[in-house]
């Protein structure tokens, strides 16, 4: 496809005021600083995705799918990171720091070496092509857990247009020692954002089946993690945790105290670990995934760096993310 020549703007949109959040229950406000708003970092994409905060580069890197890119911002401004990027989606961090990222264009989950090299981790299941990882999280025993819907095998518009060749779209585990790749989760219609809870006895993901069926699913449904599982048992129970309108719930994270942050259109949903929401928010664009991460020159994890549409953007919360990345 062709890509789309843009202009990376940076420094002087982090001045510009942007929308309040919106609070629903008062518990909402123990989330949010004073002083504190929504600053845009970066504009210029087509549709991002998948943020990252990289301690060893005091960085963003963010994923421009149909312009088949990944972005870096630091404090020194907003820079392209990777160009003929494979179609990333969503990234994470390993336990040694390195990068973990959906590839749609190799339809694989890749990680990028010290040395830049980007090697495959996995691609197939059974001998068959996964569809196109959308969104990964490591757990702290190494063990990675992606979705993986048809997004980037629709069209060429987020990746290469092909035949889906497994018999769904499943949330799978790859073991870090053994390289074996499992079903964990087979009865989502289209995975998407996925999150452990603090204590990771539970695993939050979302289903986006709405973008394509008119009565399909946007909600977010919370399951059961086996302390001890083994293939076949690792997850349980799978109940509705939230309904998320206006939108889709794409990429979502949960902070220290169990809070679950869902990206939508209209911003960045919270809710309570009991599924009650708190409040909005708000982000000027569609939103696609959020993270949280540090200011530049700090290592307190408060900081959430929101991907929406064609920006990047920021606000420093009163809480801090659950988990390494
Ligand atoms: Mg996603």
């Amino acid at each position: 496809m062709a890509t789309q020549a843009v202009a990376l703007e940076s420094g002087p949109l982090a001045a510009t005021r942007l929308p309040e959040p919106v609070v629903l229950d008062e518990r909402f406000r123990d989330l949010l600083r004073p002083g504190q708003f929504l600053e845009r970092l970066a504009t210029g994409s087509i549709w991002s995705e998948g943020p990252v905060w990289v301690p060893r580069l005091q960085s963003v890197l963010w994923s421009d799918i149909p312009n088949n890119r990944m972005l870096r911002w630091s404090a020194a401004g907003t820079e392209v990171f990777r160009q003929t990027a494979q179609f990333t989606n969503g990234h994470t961090l390993d336990l040694q720091g390195r990068l973990v990222s959906c590839e749609h264009g190799r339809r694989c989950i890749s990680r990028t070496e010290a040395d830049g090299k980007v090697v495959i981790l996995a691609d197939r299941y059974r001998g068959k092509r996964l569809n196109s990882p959308n969104d990964v999280v490591v757990r702290s025993d190494g063990s990675i857990w992606f979705t993986d819907p048809s997004y980037g095998i629709l069209s060429d518009r987020e990746g290469y247009k092909a035949e889906q060749e497994q018999s769904g779209r499943y949330v799978y585990r790859l073991d870090p020692v053994t390289g074996a790749l499992e079903i964990v989760a087979d009865d989502f219609v289209q995975p998407n954002g996925l999150a452990f809870s603090p204590d990771e006895s539970k695993l939050y993901i979302s289903d986006t089946s709405a973008s394509h069926e008119p009565d399909g699913n946007h909600h977010v449904r919370v399951l059961d993690v086996a302390a001890n599982g083994r293939p076949g048992k690792r997850l349980a129970g799978g109940g509705v945790f939230a309904v998320i309108s206006p939108g889709l719930p794409d990429g979502l994270r949960v902070d220290t105290d169990g809070r679950v942050l869902i990206t939508a259109e209209d911003g960045v949903h919270v809710h309570a670990p009991d599924g009650t929401a708190l409040g909005r928010i708000t982000v000027p664009e569609k939103t696609g995934n959020c993270t949280f991460g540090s200011a530049p020159g700090s290592t307190v994890r408060n900081r959430l760096y929101i991907a929406a549409s064609s920006s990047l953007y920021a606000i420093t919360l009163n809480t801090t993310g659950a988990g390494h990345a």
